[in-house]
């Protein structure tokens, strides 16, 4: 039974405990997947020069990146950003209409500055 890193079986050398993939714990499925969408040889020498912290964060990136990527080749991780910021901007629009509708309706003496800074941050939304 072979206890190599998959990327040490690809490359047919002998695994090492601190060899980057198996520091990683890289399955052979997701290995042969980042190697598919990504330079192998640039996740190698990046999971090298990580701590065990971040080899970890790294890994669970790398993972989701791969994930956008087979859903969506065309727009992976890029589409679903974009979504989100989209998202995010309708969200806003709609709390700062909600902000100025309720702003409206109060008093004349009340806050005014906080009033003016509301329709502003509106007027720029339209
Ligand atoms: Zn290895």
């Amino acid at each position: 039974m072979s206890t190599r890193c998959p990327d040490c079986v690809n490359r047919g050398t002998q695994c090492y405990p601190d060899c980057p993939f198996a520091r990683a714990n890289f399955t052979a499925t997701e290995y042969l997947e980042t190697r598919k969408y990504n330079n192998i040889d640039w996740v190698r020498d990046k999971l090298q020069e990580l701590s065990k912290h971040e080899v970890e964060y790294y890994k669970r990136s790398i993972l989701y990146e791969n994930k956008c990527r087979r859903e969506d080749p065309i727009g992976g991780c890029l589409k679903v950003n974009d979504h989100v910021v989209k998202a995010i901007e309708t969200l806003y629009g709609q709390m700062v209409k909600i902000g100025y509708n309720y702003l409206k309706n109060k008093k004349k003496e009340d806050d005014d500055e906080e009033r003016n800074y509301l329709i502003r941050a509106e007027l720029k939304l339209l």
